[in-house]
């Protein structure tokens, strides 16, 4: 059985298994980790807003 990813934030299992080149992976944010795609959605609409911010 091949081991999953879990989303750095949530916990939740991705699909990506975790000898996948991260380059192969979607979600994937270099420094933070692999991120369910809620959660990648989640963060960029936040910084999507924090940069309408003033
Ligand atoms: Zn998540």
């Amino acid at each position: 059985m091949m081991e999953k990813e879990n989303c750095v934030i949530c916990g939740k299992e991705t699909p990506y298994p975790k000898d996948m080149n991260i380059e192969q992976r979607d979600n994937y944010i270099e420094g933070v980790g692999q991120l369910c795609i809620d959660c990648y959605i989640d963060l960029y609409n936040k910084k999507y807003r924090d940069n309408f911010k003033t």
